[in-house]
């Protein structure tokens, strides 16, 4: 069952479990399923669960891992660590220092900051960001930033506290203190293109006891450059481990050649990358659609209307269930994804959705989150959980009586019975703990969703890994793909891997849509359309152009009363 379906390469990278192993390819071609694959094959190998560790690099992946590896092996998956750097990192800390200590969300961190901040010209968010910086690159303060920084420091550690990139920082001194060992045989990271320097020490830290370590990723999906991760990530790998099995997976199993072939023509055009064939599997397809829209308005309407038109009728919203799969059957809501470059798009499309009645989500929005009040009340009724109740369960019972349950919104309910329902078989005081780690670090930008029958508006940083059967990218003007707003150093083949890693999400359609007149950012714009369409050939489009919506004289007439 394990091997069931794979394609040679993918096979091979599934059996190759001893040594250093690394896995290259394009966007999908079955990098996750491979390694959610591998999962299963070690433990059926008899390898300990506990001694198998898959980074991945969202909450959201790593919970949809844990499912895939779960229906293949049951419980057994159960003991597997999959999760992000930081809650690895977090699980690390724990371990050796259980005492009390907080992790600052970005509220308390700007406190704490401000009072340093006087004087020195500084914005308290631009101050978080160079620190945050700092620690991801490991490097040193520079003298303008130097005392703030000890400052800063020293006042965490005073308050027993933690900001987020601790979570990868303390981890990396109690490794190098060579007493703790993690006691990891195997361990995987997906999404490899894109780890920062101290996530690389971490990593490199965790493997000096074990060389049975395998990478994954796409060097052309590379979107954190900024943090120094590109193409250098996969050279450095080979350099460090001269003797690692390179496994290519070539075939691409998500996209209609069409929507393949586009985005390879896109991405050839960046010099900075490593060739790479792509085979589709799907034969054929739609075009890909370009449409050009008066404003920002009519995206929304456009879209909402091709939605529509694929669901199949307005009135039937409540009554249409997740039946029909991908071949060819009606879609349901979760089927697309309304994908932007900046979150400042967002209010528009949503304002859109939520007049047309159609149910989405958005993903990377800014919500009010109460995850600090529900563990708080998880703490304080934890003696109902020692009398032997699941966890999900108590969960609920907290939920309901501690009067939180108006205060999350219906999906955030949803994905935390999710992750409870993980813990109902593990000890209390283990699932207590296990479940406050995920809540702490479940980021506002990750409170999503993936099993709810709803629309995915989401940025296109957000988008990776995902897929979708019909894609929308929304804005795809010049100014904001590439996105020269508002920043004066703009890295093209960044911003060109990002478009990519957008059109690569879609499995059935693509549509690329540009508005000739935008507001955005406090005014109105008249963006031309972005230079990347250039970069698709014209015979693998279809373009449709809305007209201007003629001047209505009832508006008019409104106007003059
Ligand atoms: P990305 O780079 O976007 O993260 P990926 O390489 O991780 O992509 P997956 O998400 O693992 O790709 O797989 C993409 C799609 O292809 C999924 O729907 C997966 O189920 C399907 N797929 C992968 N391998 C096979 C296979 N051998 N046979 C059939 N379908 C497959
Ligand atoms: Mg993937």
């Amino acid at each position: 069952m394990i091997l069931d379906g794979l394609n040679e390469a993918q096979r091979k990278a599934v059996l190759t479990t001893e040594g250093p192993v690394m896995i290259v390819a394009g966007p999908g071609t079955g990098k996750t399923l491979t390694i959610t694959r591998r999962i299963a094959y070690l433990i059926r190998q008899g390898v300990n669960p506990g001694k198998i560790l898959a980074v991945t690099f969202t909450n959201r992946a790593a919970r949809e891992m844990r499912e895939r590896a779960e229906s293949l092996l049951g419980k057994e998956a159960m003991g597997v660590f999959i999760g992000t750097f930081h809650l690895l990192g977090l699980r690390i800390i724990q371990d050796v220092l259980p005492g009390e200590f907080i992790i600052l969300n970005r509220d308390d961190q700007a406190e704490i900051l401000k009072p340093l901040l006087k004087g020195s010209g500084i914005k308290v968010h631009r101050a978080a960001e160079i620190i945050s910086r700092m620690k991801n690159l490991l490097e040193e303060p520079d003298q303008k930033m130097k005392e703030i920084y000890t400052e800063y420091q020293s006042l965490l550690t005073a308050k027993s506290a933690l900001d987020f990139d601790d979570l990868i920082l303390r981890p990396i001194e109690i490794l190098a203190d060579q007493t703790y060992r993690s006691g990891f045989t195997h361990i995987m990271v997906d999404e490899y293109q894109d780890i920062n320097a101290a996530q690389y020490r971490l990593l490199s830290l965790l493997t000096q006891t074990t060389c049975n370590l395998c990478v994954i990723g796409d060097s052309d999906q590379a979107i954190y450059a900024f943090r120094g991760a590109d193409i250098t990530n996969f050279l450095n790998f080979e350099n460090d481990y001269r003797d690692a099995e390179k496994i290519i997976l070539k075939d691409n199993y998500r996209a209609t050649s069409t929507i393949l072939r586009a985005s390879d023509q896109l991405i050839k055009n960046n010099l900075k990358r490593i060739e790479k064939n792509l085979n589709p599997t799907r034969e054929g397809g739609v075009p890909v659609t370009v449409v050009s829209v008066p404003d920002e308005k009519a995206e929304g309407s456009f879209i909402i209307r091709e939605i529509e038109e694929r669901i199949g009728g307005t009135s039937h919203y409540q009554l249409i269930h997740k039946t029909e799969n991908s071949d060819g059957g009606s879609h349901c809501f979760a089927d697309f994804a309304v994908i932007f470059r900046t979150n400042a798009q967002s209010k528009a499309l949503e304002e859109s959705f939520h007049a047309s009645g159609i149910p989405c989500q958005i993903a990377g929005r800014l919500c009010r989150f109460p995850g600090n009040k529900l563990e708080k009340a998880l703490i304080e009724r934890k003696e109902i959980l020692e009398r032997g109740l699941p966890f999900d369960e108590f969960l609920n019972e907290v939920i309901n009586e501690s009067g939180l349950a108006s205060e999350f919104g219906e999906s955030d309910l949803t994905l935390l019975q999710a992750i409870a329902s993980h813990y109902k078989d593990v000890a209390p005081s283990e699932a207590l703990s296990g479940f406050i780690n995920e809540l702490i670090l479940l980021t506002p930008s990750e409170i999503y969703d993936s099993g709810a029958d709803m629309v995915t508006l989401m940025t296109l940083h957000m988008a990776k890994g995902l897929e979708f059967r019909v894609v929308f990218i929304a804005g795809v003007d010049e100014g904001l793909i590439p996105c020269s707003m508002k920043r004066d150093d703009v890295d093209i083949e960044e911003e060109r891997r990002l478009f990519y890693v957008g059109m690569t999400r879609a499995k059935d359609e693509l549509f690329l849509l540009h508005a000739r007149s935008r507001f955005l950012y406090g005014q109105r714009l008249n963006p031309s359309p972005s230079p990347f369409l250039k970069d698709i050939p014209g015979e693998l489009v279809k373009n449709l152009t809305i007209p201007d919506r003629p001047k209505e004289k009832k508006e008019r007439q409104i106007r003059l009363f």
